[in-house]
Protein backbone atom coordinates (compact mmCIF):
# COMPACT_ATOMS: atom_id res chain seq x y z
CA UNK A 1 0.00 0.00 0.00
CA UNK A 2 2.84 2.48 0.32
CA UNK A 3 4.58 4.42 2.87
CA UNK A 4 2.13 6.37 5.35
CA UNK A 5 4.02 8.89 7.75
CA UNK A 6 1.31 10.47 10.37
CA UNK A 7 2.49 14.03 11.84
CA UNK A 8 0.70 14.30 15.59
CA UNK A 9 0.29 11.54 17.69
CA UNK A 10 -2.77 12.18 19.16
CA UNK A 11 -6.21 10.64 19.39
CA UNK A 12 -6.79 10.85 15.23
CA UNK A 13 -3.14 10.19 14.84
CA UNK A 14 -2.76 7.10 16.75
CA UNK A 15 -6.17 6.13 15.63
CA UNK A 16 -5.44 6.66 11.50
CA UNK A 17 -1.87 4.56 12.59
CA UNK A 18 -4.40 1.31 13.52
CA UNK A 19 -6.34 1.13 10.61
CA UNK A 20 -3.25 2.28 8.55
CA UNK A 21 -1.46 -0.60 9.34
CA UNK A 22 -4.44 -3.36 9.26
CA UNK A 23 -4.89 -2.00 5.68
CA UNK A 24 -1.23 -2.86 4.74
CA UNK A 25 0.50 0.63 5.20
CA UNK A 26 3.97 0.52 6.06
CA UNK A 27 3.48 3.03 8.78
CA UNK A 28 5.51 6.17 11.12
CA UNK A 29 4.35 8.62 13.29
CA UNK A 30 5.86 11.55 14.16
CA UNK A 31 5.25 14.22 17.12
CA UNK A 32 7.23 16.98 17.64
CA UNK A 33 6.04 17.25 20.81
CA UNK A 34 5.41 14.40 23.87
CA UNK A 35 3.28 11.23 22.71
CA UNK A 36 1.08 10.54 25.94
CA UNK A 37 2.51 7.54 27.46
CA UNK A 38 -1.47 5.82 27.06
CA UNK A 39 -0.66 6.41 22.72
CA UNK A 40 2.79 5.15 23.14
CA UNK A 41 1.64 2.22 24.49
CA UNK A 42 -0.88 1.47 21.56
CA UNK A 43 1.86 1.90 19.06
CA UNK A 44 4.24 -0.22 20.73
CA UNK A 45 1.79 -2.61 21.36
CA UNK A 46 0.74 -2.71 17.50
CA UNK A 47 4.11 -2.68 16.50
CA UNK A 48 4.11 0.89 14.52
CA UNK A 49 7.54 2.59 14.45
CA UNK A 50 7.30 6.39 16.30
CA UNK A 51 9.45 8.98 17.69
CA UNK A 52 7.99 11.65 20.03
CA UNK A 53 10.19 15.17 20.17
CA UNK A 54 11.55 15.51 16.65
CA UNK A 55 10.10 15.36 13.27
CA UNK A 56 13.30 13.13 10.92
CA UNK A 57 12.85 14.85 7.90
CA UNK A 58 14.75 11.44 6.48
CA UNK A 59 11.35 9.33 7.76
CA UNK A 60 9.07 12.16 6.63
CA UNK A 61 10.21 13.05 3.59
CA UNK A 62 9.62 9.58 1.54
CA UNK A 63 6.15 9.11 2.33
CA UNK A 64 3.43 8.23 -0.05
CA UNK A 65 1.19 9.75 1.67
CA UNK A 66 0.79 12.24 4.75
CA UNK A 67 -1.66 12.53 7.40
CA UNK A 68 -1.86 15.63 9.26
CA UNK A 69 -3.21 16.26 12.36
CA UNK A 70 -5.49 19.79 12.13
CA UNK A 71 -3.45 21.45 14.97
CA UNK A 72 -0.14 21.69 12.77
CA UNK A 73 -0.43 24.56 10.35
CA UNK A 74 0.30 24.66 6.82
CA UNK A 75 3.18 27.56 7.20
CA UNK A 76 5.20 25.28 9.58
CA UNK A 77 8.09 24.64 7.58
CA UNK A 78 8.41 21.19 7.24
CA UNK A 79 4.97 21.07 5.68
CA UNK A 80 6.21 23.08 3.16
CA UNK A 81 8.72 20.41 2.24
CA UNK A 82 6.35 18.41 2.24
CA UNK A 83 4.03 20.38 -0.14
CA UNK A 84 6.94 21.28 -1.86
CA UNK A 85 7.94 17.22 -2.74
CA UNK A 86 4.55 16.93 -3.88
CA UNK A 87 2.91 14.46 -1.32
CA UNK A 88 0.05 13.57 -0.88
CA UNK A 89 -1.32 15.42 2.43
CA UNK A 90 -4.90 14.38 3.94
CA UNK A 91 -6.54 14.63 7.12
CA UNK A 92 -8.30 11.81 9.00
CA UNK A 93 -11.57 12.30 7.73
CA UNK A 94 -10.28 11.54 4.31
CA UNK A 95 -7.79 9.09 4.82
CA UNK A 96 -10.67 6.97 7.30
CA UNK A 97 -13.67 7.33 4.84
CA UNK A 98 -12.45 6.13 2.24
CA UNK A 99 -12.78 2.59 4.20
CA UNK A 100 -16.28 2.39 5.18
CA UNK A 101 -19.30 2.77 3.37
CA UNK A 102 -21.07 3.85 6.04
CA UNK A 103 -24.11 6.88 5.74
CA UNK A 104 -21.97 10.28 6.80
CA UNK A 105 -23.46 13.26 8.24
CA UNK A 106 -20.80 15.77 8.52
CA UNK A 107 -21.19 18.94 10.55
CA UNK A 108 -19.33 22.03 10.30
CA UNK A 109 -19.63 25.68 11.34
CA UNK A 110 -18.22 28.46 13.45
CA UNK A 111 -20.19 27.73 16.17
CA UNK A 112 -22.57 24.79 17.00
CA UNK A 113 -20.66 22.31 16.20
CA UNK A 114 -20.57 19.82 19.12
CA UNK A 115 -24.09 20.75 20.44
CA UNK A 116 -25.68 19.70 16.70
CA UNK A 117 -23.85 16.89 16.14
CA UNK A 118 -24.31 15.33 19.77
CA UNK A 119 -27.83 16.21 19.78
CA UNK A 120 -28.30 14.38 15.88
CA UNK A 121 -26.28 11.31 17.44
CA UNK A 122 -28.53 10.80 20.78
CA UNK A 123 -32.02 11.08 18.07
CA UNK A 124 -30.17 8.49 15.38
CA UNK A 125 -28.62 6.23 18.03
CA UNK A 126 -32.67 5.54 19.05
CA UNK A 127 -32.80 3.81 15.77
CA UNK A 128 -29.81 3.33 13.98
CA UNK A 129 -26.00 1.82 14.19
CA UNK A 130 -24.52 5.21 14.53
CA UNK A 131 -21.01 6.39 15.28
CA UNK A 132 -20.18 9.96 16.21
CA UNK A 133 -16.43 10.86 15.98
CA UNK A 134 -14.22 13.69 14.40
CA UNK A 135 -13.32 16.56 16.68
CA UNK A 136 -15.20 14.81 19.68
CA UNK A 137 -15.08 11.52 21.07
CA UNK A 138 -13.00 8.48 19.93
CA UNK A 139 -11.18 9.03 16.69
CA UNK A 140 -13.21 8.47 13.50
CA UNK A 141 -10.28 5.98 12.05
CA UNK A 142 -10.20 3.69 14.90
CA UNK A 143 -14.38 3.44 14.99
CA UNK A 144 -14.17 2.45 11.11
CA UNK A 145 -11.70 -0.35 12.02
CA UNK A 146 -13.14 -1.39 15.14
CA UNK A 147 -16.73 -0.84 15.34
CA UNK A 148 -17.36 0.14 11.46
CA UNK A 149 -20.84 1.68 12.48
CA UNK A 150 -23.41 2.20 9.82
CA UNK A 151 -23.66 5.67 10.09
CA UNK A 152 -21.29 8.45 11.29
CA UNK A 153 -21.78 11.60 12.79
CA UNK A 154 -19.11 13.51 12.31
CA UNK A 155 -18.32 17.24 13.95
CA UNK A 156 -15.50 18.77 11.40
CA UNK A 157 -13.17 21.88 11.59
CA UNK A 158 -12.14 24.11 8.81
CA UNK A 159 -8.88 22.41 9.50
CA UNK A 160 -9.57 19.02 8.75
CA UNK A 161 -11.41 19.88 5.59
CA UNK A 162 -8.37 21.45 4.43
CA UNK A 163 -6.81 18.05 3.95
CA UNK A 164 -10.08 16.80 2.20
CA UNK A 165 -9.55 15.21 -1.45
CA UNK A 166 -12.51 13.03 -2.29
CA UNK A 167 -14.23 12.80 1.12
CA UNK A 168 -18.12 13.34 1.02
CA UNK A 169 -20.41 13.43 3.48
CA UNK A 170 -24.13 12.15 2.40
CA UNK A 171 -25.56 15.17 4.80
CA UNK A 172 -23.80 17.99 5.27
CA UNK A 173 -24.36 20.96 8.08
CA UNK A 174 -22.97 24.43 7.99
CA UNK A 175 -24.60 25.85 11.20
CA UNK A 176 -23.20 29.65 10.92
CA UNK A 177 -19.97 30.81 9.83
CA UNK A 178 -18.62 33.99 11.65
CA UNK A 179 -14.71 35.14 12.14
CA UNK A 180 -12.77 32.39 14.22
CA UNK A 181 -9.11 30.96 13.30
CA UNK A 182 -8.52 33.58 11.67
CA UNK A 183 -4.82 33.50 11.97
CA UNK A 184 -4.47 30.22 9.76
CA UNK A 185 -6.38 31.74 7.11
CA UNK A 186 -4.11 34.91 6.17
CA UNK A 187 -6.33 37.06 8.04
CA UNK A 188 -8.62 36.59 5.46
CA UNK A 189 -11.90 36.08 6.24
CA UNK A 190 -12.96 34.78 2.61
CA UNK A 191 -10.86 32.06 3.49
CA UNK A 192 -11.89 30.63 5.82
CA UNK A 193 -15.36 30.64 4.59
CA UNK A 194 -14.14 28.72 1.41
CA UNK A 195 -12.52 26.15 4.08
CA UNK A 196 -16.31 25.65 5.72
CA UNK A 197 -17.95 24.98 2.29
CA UNK A 198 -15.43 22.67 1.30
CA UNK A 199 -17.47 20.24 2.87
CA UNK A 200 -20.21 20.49 -0.14
CA UNK A 201 -17.05 20.30 -2.67
CA UNK A 202 -17.63 16.62 -3.61
CA UNK A 203 -21.11 16.42 -3.00
CA UNK A 204 -23.83 16.13 -5.55
CA UNK A 205 -27.81 16.34 -6.09
CA UNK A 206 -28.47 13.18 -4.37
CA UNK A 207 -26.47 14.85 -1.64
CA UNK A 208 -27.98 16.82 1.41
CA UNK A 209 -26.25 20.52 2.30
CA UNK A 210 -28.51 21.71 5.53
CA UNK A 211 -27.52 25.72 6.38
CA UNK A 212 -28.84 28.62 8.13
CA UNK A 213 -30.48 31.03 5.92
CA UNK A 214 -30.20 33.68 8.38
CA UNK A 215 -26.59 34.09 8.11
CA UNK A 216 -25.37 36.16 5.44
CA UNK A 217 -21.93 35.15 5.30
CA UNK A 218 -23.57 32.10 4.19
CA UNK A 219 -26.48 33.20 2.33
CA UNK A 220 -23.97 35.55 0.08
CA UNK A 221 -21.12 32.54 -0.69
CA UNK A 222 -23.53 30.31 -2.06
CA UNK A 223 -25.22 32.78 -4.14
CA UNK A 224 -21.54 33.43 -5.67
CA UNK A 225 -20.63 30.08 -5.50
CA UNK A 226 -22.96 27.71 -5.97
CA UNK A 227 -23.08 24.14 -4.94
CA UNK A 228 -24.18 20.70 -6.49
CA UNK A 229 -26.11 19.57 -3.13
CA UNK A 230 -29.50 19.55 -2.89
CA UNK A 231 -29.84 22.18 -0.84
CA UNK A 232 -32.07 22.42 2.85
CA UNK A 233 -31.86 25.81 4.39
CA UNK A 234 -33.23 26.31 8.52
CA UNK A 235 -34.22 29.97 9.27
CA UNK A 236 -35.81 31.53 12.59
CA UNK A 237 -37.48 34.46 10.50
CA UNK A 238 -38.05 33.33 7.08
CA UNK A 239 -41.40 30.97 5.67
CA UNK A 240 -38.86 27.63 4.40
CA UNK A 241 -40.85 25.19 2.17
CA UNK A 242 -37.99 22.49 1.63
CA UNK A 243 -35.66 22.31 5.06
CA UNK A 244 -36.92 24.04 9.23
CA UNK A 245 -38.87 27.02 9.93
CA UNK A 246 -41.06 28.53 12.76
CA UNK A 247 -44.56 28.28 12.19
CA UNK A 248 -46.37 30.11 15.02
CA UNK A 249 -43.35 29.26 17.82
CA UNK A 250 -43.47 25.56 16.53
CA UNK A 251 -40.34 23.95 14.15
CA UNK A 252 -41.42 22.71 11.55
CA UNK A 253 -38.92 20.22 9.49
CA UNK A 254 -40.52 19.76 6.10
CA UNK A 255 -38.89 17.93 3.22
CA UNK A 256 -40.90 17.20 -0.02
CA UNK A 257 -44.13 17.68 1.90
CA UNK A 258 -43.17 15.20 4.49
CA UNK A 259 -43.41 17.41 8.11
CA UNK A 260 -42.87 17.39 11.54
CA UNK A 261 -43.97 19.81 14.08
CA UNK A 262 -42.70 20.42 17.22
CA UNK A 263 -43.34 23.11 20.11
CA UNK A 264 -40.02 25.17 20.74
CA UNK A 265 -41.21 25.07 24.51
CA UNK A 266 -40.66 20.83 24.51
CA UNK A 267 -36.92 21.48 23.95
CA UNK A 268 -34.61 20.88 27.01
CA UNK A 269 -32.07 23.39 25.60
CA UNK A 270 -32.42 27.25 26.21
CA UNK A 271 -31.54 30.17 23.83
CA UNK A 272 -32.48 30.78 19.92
CA UNK A 273 -29.07 29.42 18.82
CA UNK A 274 -30.45 26.19 20.26
CA UNK A 275 -33.84 26.21 18.36
CA UNK A 276 -31.32 26.25 15.22
CA UNK A 277 -29.11 23.12 16.67
CA UNK A 278 -32.38 21.60 17.12
CA UNK A 279 -33.51 22.60 13.38
CA UNK A 280 -30.33 21.34 11.97
CA UNK A 281 -30.48 18.03 13.47
CA UNK A 282 -33.85 17.07 13.12
CA UNK A 283 -33.54 17.73 9.67
CA UNK A 284 -30.56 15.36 9.34
CA UNK A 285 -32.49 12.75 11.62
CA UNK A 286 -35.94 13.51 9.56
CA UNK A 287 -33.29 12.34 6.20
CA UNK A 288 -32.33 9.33 7.63
CA UNK A 289 -36.23 8.67 7.98
CA UNK A 290 -35.83 8.35 12.09
CA UNK A 291 -39.76 8.55 13.13
CA UNK A 292 -41.26 11.87 13.82
CA UNK A 293 -42.24 10.46 17.49
CA UNK A 294 -38.47 9.46 18.31
CA UNK A 295 -37.21 12.79 16.75
CA UNK A 296 -39.64 15.11 19.39
CA UNK A 297 -39.16 12.81 21.98
CA UNK A 298 -35.20 12.68 21.86
CA UNK A 299 -35.84 16.54 21.93
CA UNK A 300 -37.21 16.84 24.50
CA UNK A 301 -35.09 14.49 26.50
CA UNK A 302 -31.52 15.39 25.61
CA UNK A 303 -29.46 16.62 28.60
CA UNK A 304 -26.72 18.89 26.78
CA UNK A 305 -23.60 18.67 26.49
CA UNK A 306 -20.75 19.68 29.57
CA UNK A 307 -19.77 23.38 29.36
CA UNK A 308 -22.40 24.69 26.93
CA UNK A 309 -25.04 26.74 28.76
CA UNK A 310 -24.58 24.16 31.62
CA UNK A 311 -27.00 24.46 34.59
CA UNK A 312 -24.38 24.39 37.54
CA UNK A 313 -26.88 24.14 40.37
CA UNK A 314 -29.33 26.93 42.21
CA UNK A 315 -28.38 28.39 45.22
CA UNK A 316 -30.06 31.16 47.29
CA UNK A 317 -32.41 30.68 43.95
CA UNK A 318 -29.50 32.12 42.04
CA UNK A 319 -28.66 30.23 38.76
CA UNK A 320 -25.10 29.41 37.80
CA UNK A 321 -24.73 28.52 34.40
CA UNK A 322 -21.32 27.21 32.68
CA UNK A 323 -20.70 28.50 29.36
CA UNK A 324 -17.02 27.94 29.13
CA UNK A 325 -17.11 26.75 25.28
CA UNK A 326 -17.84 30.02 24.45
CA UNK A 327 -14.64 31.13 23.18
CA UNK A 328 -15.43 33.79 20.98
CA UNK A 329 -18.04 36.44 21.01
CA UNK A 330 -20.94 35.03 18.38
CA UNK A 331 -20.78 32.26 20.76
CA UNK A 332 -21.25 34.62 24.04
CA UNK A 333 -23.87 37.04 22.25
CA UNK A 334 -26.47 33.63 22.05
CA UNK A 335 -25.71 33.48 25.81
CA UNK A 336 -26.49 36.48 26.72
CA UNK A 337 -29.55 36.52 24.77
CA UNK A 338 -30.81 33.40 26.45
CA UNK A 339 -30.61 34.77 29.72
CA UNK A 340 -33.94 35.53 30.94
CA UNK A 341 -32.51 37.32 34.81
CA UNK A 342 -30.55 39.99 35.90
CA UNK A 343 -27.26 38.36 34.83
CA UNK A 344 -23.80 38.32 37.05
CA UNK A 345 -21.50 38.13 33.80
CA UNK A 346 -18.14 36.59 33.90
CA UNK A 347 -15.89 37.31 30.67
CA UNK A 348 -12.28 37.43 29.81
CA UNK A 349 -9.41 35.10 28.96
CA UNK A 350 -7.04 35.20 26.06
CA UNK A 351 -8.91 38.07 23.66
CA UNK A 352 -8.67 37.06 20.08
CA UNK A 353 -9.20 40.97 18.53
CA UNK A 354 -12.48 40.47 19.87
CA UNK A 355 -14.99 43.55 18.89
CA UNK A 356 -17.12 43.66 21.83
CA UNK A 357 -19.92 46.08 20.73
CA UNK A 358 -22.75 43.85 19.32
CA UNK A 359 -23.11 42.70 23.31
CA UNK A 360 -23.87 46.28 23.76
CA UNK A 361 -27.81 45.71 23.90
CA UNK A 362 -27.93 42.67 26.13
CA UNK A 363 -25.27 44.21 28.49
CA UNK A 364 -27.47 47.09 28.96
CA UNK A 365 -30.24 45.32 29.45
CA UNK A 366 -29.46 42.24 31.18
CA UNK A 367 -26.13 42.62 32.84
CA UNK A 368 -26.06 43.89 36.68
CA UNK A 369 -22.12 43.48 36.90
CA UNK A 370 -19.24 41.75 35.13
CA UNK A 371 -16.15 40.33 36.47
CA UNK A 372 -13.64 40.24 33.98
CA UNK A 373 -11.63 36.92 34.88
CA UNK A 374 -7.96 36.56 32.77
CA UNK A 375 -4.42 37.72 32.85
CA UNK A 376 -5.11 41.08 31.19
CA UNK A 377 -8.26 42.87 32.11
CA UNK A 378 -7.55 46.13 30.70
CA UNK A 379 -9.53 46.15 27.48
CA UNK A 380 -12.57 44.36 28.72
CA UNK A 381 -12.80 46.96 31.87
CA UNK A 382 -12.06 49.91 29.36
CA UNK A 383 -15.15 48.61 27.12
CA UNK A 384 -17.43 48.11 29.92
CA UNK A 385 -16.73 50.68 32.18
CA UNK A 386 -19.89 52.84 32.69
CA UNK A 387 -22.43 50.41 31.35
CA UNK A 388 -23.30 48.62 34.64
CA UNK A 389 -22.83 49.35 38.18
CA UNK A 390 -20.51 46.73 38.89
CA UNK A 391 -17.57 46.02 36.99
CA UNK A 392 -14.56 44.25 39.25
CA UNK A 393 -11.17 42.13 37.86
CA UNK A 394 -10.05 38.99 39.10
CA UNK A 395 -6.90 36.45 37.49
CA UNK A 396 -8.60 33.92 40.04
CA UNK A 397 -12.05 31.73 39.42
CA UNK A 398 -12.75 30.98 43.45
CA UNK A 399 -12.58 34.72 43.57
CA UNK A 400 -14.60 35.23 40.70
CA UNK A 401 -17.52 32.80 41.59
CA UNK A 402 -17.21 34.48 45.30
CA UNK A 403 -17.37 37.71 44.33
CA UNK A 404 -20.86 36.54 41.98
CA UNK A 405 -21.71 35.01 45.26
CA UNK A 406 -22.19 38.61 47.39
CA UNK A 407 -23.60 40.54 44.67
CA UNK A 408 -26.55 38.37 43.65
CA UNK A 409 -30.06 37.89 44.73
CA UNK A 410 -32.89 35.45 44.63
CA UNK A 411 -33.91 35.61 40.76
CA UNK A 412 -30.76 36.51 39.91
CA UNK A 413 -27.84 34.24 37.28
CA UNK A 414 -24.16 34.08 37.09
CA UNK A 415 -23.06 33.11 33.55
CA UNK A 416 -19.75 32.22 32.85
CA UNK A 417 -19.63 32.99 28.92
CA UNK A 418 -15.78 34.35 28.57
CA UNK A 419 -15.57 35.21 24.90
CA UNK A 420 -12.61 34.38 24.70
CA UNK A 421 -9.67 31.54 24.89
CA UNK A 422 -8.88 30.41 28.37
CA UNK A 423 -5.04 29.54 27.93
CA UNK A 424 -3.90 32.24 29.49
CA UNK A 425 -5.32 31.15 32.87
CA UNK A 426 -6.37 27.51 32.45
CA UNK A 427 -4.78 24.41 30.18
CA UNK A 428 -8.07 24.82 28.01
CA UNK A 429 -11.98 25.49 27.86
CA UNK A 430 -12.74 22.39 29.77
CA UNK A 431 -10.66 22.62 32.78
CA UNK A 432 -11.78 26.71 33.43
CA UNK A 433 -15.50 24.83 32.95
CA UNK A 434 -14.67 22.22 35.59
CA UNK A 435 -13.33 25.42 38.16
CA UNK A 436 -16.00 27.31 37.91
CA UNK A 437 -18.12 24.22 38.74
CA UNK A 438 -15.97 23.04 41.62
CA UNK A 439 -15.87 26.62 43.02
CA UNK A 440 -20.19 27.18 42.24
CA UNK A 441 -19.80 24.08 44.53
CA UNK A 442 -17.53 25.12 47.06
CA UNK A 443 -19.70 28.13 48.23
P1 LIG B 1 -18.43 24.26 18.50
O1 LIG B 1 -18.29 22.78 18.60
O2 LIG B 1 -18.69 24.71 17.09
O3 LIG B 1 -17.35 25.03 19.15
P2 LIG B 1 -20.45 24.13 20.61
O4 LIG B 1 -21.67 23.35 20.32
O5 LIG B 1 -19.40 23.51 21.43
O6 LIG B 1 -19.81 24.66 19.24
O7 LIG B 1 -20.88 25.51 21.26
C1 LIG B 1 -19.87 26.49 21.53
C2 LIG B 1 -20.49 27.74 22.09
O8 LIG B 1 -21.23 28.39 21.07
C3 LIG B 1 -21.42 27.49 23.23
O9 LIG B 1 -20.92 28.22 24.30
C4 LIG B 1 -22.79 27.95 22.80
O10 LIG B 1 -23.37 28.81 23.75
C5 LIG B 1 -22.57 28.68 21.47
N1 LIG B 1 -23.43 28.14 20.40
C6 LIG B 1 -23.93 26.89 20.29
N2 LIG B 1 -24.67 26.76 19.17
C7 LIG B 1 -24.61 27.95 18.53
C8 LIG B 1 -25.17 28.46 17.31
N3 LIG B 1 -25.94 27.71 16.52
N4 LIG B 1 -24.89 29.75 17.00
C9 LIG B 1 -24.13 30.50 17.78
N5 LIG B 1 -23.59 30.11 18.95
C10 LIG B 1 -23.82 28.84 19.33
Amino acid sequence: MGRLVILGGGESGVGTALLGKEKGYDVFVSDKGIIKETYKQVLIHNEIEWEDEKHSEDKILIADIIMKSPGIPDEAPLVKQIHGKGILVVSEIEFASKFTNATIVGITGSNGKTTTASLAYHIIKQELNVGLAGNIGDSFAKQVLEKDFENYVLEISSFQLDDIVNFKPHIAVITNITPDHLDRYDYQFEKYIASKFRIAMNQTKEDYLIYDADDKVIENHLKNNPVQSTLLPFSLTKNIENGACLEDNKIKIAINNNQIIMPTTNLTLEGKHNIKNAMAASTVSHLLRIRKQTIRESLENFQGVEHRLEQVLKINKVQYINDSKATNVNATYYALESMDSPTVWIVGGEDKGNDYEELFPFVNEKVKAIICLGVDNEKLMRTFEGMVDIIVETQFMSEAVKIAYKITEAGDSVLLSPACASFDLFQNYEDRGRQFKNAVRNL
